[in-house]
């Protein structure tokens, strides 16, 4: 029998423990938590749009039509003509003939992997993918192969190097943790060349990148014949809940008859959807929200630039400072909430070990005066000499 304490304990020691802390009232850029009002800079409700009026006015019309509940699965009776209207929406929005929705994002990954990737298949993942991709990879019975971080070169090297069967090469899109962008194009020649499926997880590139909020394969101009598979997240830049994949009538119809973690639970709630329809329509007007949350990080990065301290490259509203010991990055998180900031510590296993950082994340929400705040605080906490000038190379 696995002996709980010593191991709750040691992850103490090692300043890997994870706790709750409890938020009264909405999300936003001010928030009560744990009986403290903060400027909060770890949200990924990149837009505004989690507590935006016309998203909250949505869910109470829903609630009205659809009452609290779906009831059931998508494919018994849950799927509610609010559901139909978003996944004709979100097909739209991303270009692509058709989308489905799934509960969560991880549950979309762990389908599509295992429904794209079987026994004796061979899944290729960037090595910072995010956890649901790698754990979809591993469940799926695939043999998984990571490659370099961001490397299409080294990818191209493994698709050479493996035997004849089938391939699916999955990435995240903006990498959730460092905010740099996957080189799609490249990954998309490299699987074309090798006749393997390409899956991009776009969670945090929709609604932040490309024309229209698109995200980052319309940013790069890509489109469903190099890039099949595209998943995207409605909890970040979206401001609800839920994800969705979108790509050819024959994928969605594929994933319908066998996607386990779309078939096997409760569809959400329909207001829930009505609510995600009406994030989308401001997702999709606002330019100039996504024009805000680009100056307010070059606000923060040369500001930054202006203390000394070190941000690895990031144009997306995703910037980490990498301070390596996961108990100093612990501190200074504590340190920032006595100013009145609150960033979260991110620590491995969500990171290669060596490489616990502070996640900033910036909103369209945000001030200039609430940026300039947070450097304030960041001079007040951070000394230069805590934070790493680089990863160390063998973790990437
Ligand atoms: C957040 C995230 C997910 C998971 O999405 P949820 O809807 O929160 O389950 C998947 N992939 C990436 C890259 C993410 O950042």
């Amino acid at each position: 029998m696995k002996d709980l304490s010593t191991d709750l304990r040691e992850r103490k020691a090692r300043g890997l423990y994870r706790s709750h802390r409890v938020v009264d009232g909405p999300q936003g850029v001010n928030v009560r938590m744990d009986g403290r009002d903060l400027l909060s800079f770890c949200s990924n409700d990149y837009l505004g749009l989690a507590n935006h009026p016309e998203v909250v006015a949505a869910f109470h019309a829903g609630l009205e039509a659809y009452g609290a509940g779906s009831g059931a699965a998508h494919l018994i009776s849950g799927h509610s003509r609010a559901h139909q209207a978003l996944e004709e929406e979100l097909a739209d929005f991303v270009q692509r003939p058709r989308a489905l929705l799934f509960s969560t994002g991880y549950m979309a990954n762990l389908g599509v992997l295992a429904v794209l990737a079987g026994r004796g298949a061979r899944v290729f993942e960037d090595r910072s993918n995010h956890a649901s991709l790698l754990d979809g990879a591993r469940l799926s019975g695939a043999r998984l192969v990571r490659y370099r971080h961001n490397d299409a070169a080294d990818l191209a090297q493994r698709l050479q190097a493996a035997p004849a069967g089938e391939y699916l090469v999955a990435t995240d899109g903006v990498f959730s943790m460092d905010g740099d962008l996957a080189p799609v194009a490249d990954l998309a020649s490299v699987a074309a060349r090798h006749a393997a499926w390409l899956m991009v997880d776009d969670a945090h590139g929709l609604g932040v990148l490309g024309p229209g909020g698109r995200g980052i394969l319309a940013q790069a101009g890509l489109d469903r014949t190099q890039v099949p598979v595209l998943m995207g997240t409605l909890g970040k830049a979206c401001g609800t809940f839920g994800a969705f994949v979108a790509g050819s009538d024959e994928l969605i119809e594929t994933l319908i008859q066998a996607a386990r973690t779309y078939i096997y639970t409760t569809a959400p709630p329909p207001a829930l959807a009505q609510a995600t329809r009406t994030a989308l329509r401001l997702v999709r007007e606002g330019e100039w929200r996504r024009e805000r949350l680009r100056m307010l990080v070059q606000r923060f990065r040369q500001g930054a630039a202006q203390l000394g301290l070190h941000l690895p490259e990031s144009d997306t509203p995703i910037q980490p400072l990498i301070i390596g010991d996961p108990d100093m990055a612990l501190r200074l998180s504590a340190a920032l909430v006595e100013c009145g900031i609150l960033i979260s510590a991110i620590r491995p296993p969500t990171v290669p070990p060596g490489s616990a950082r502070l996640r900033i994340t910036f909103s369209a929400a945000h001030s200039e005066e609430q940026v300039d705040r947070l450097l304030d605080a960041l001079e007040q906490t951070v000394t230069v000499d805590v934070v790493k000038q680089s990863v160390p190379d063998q973790l990437v």
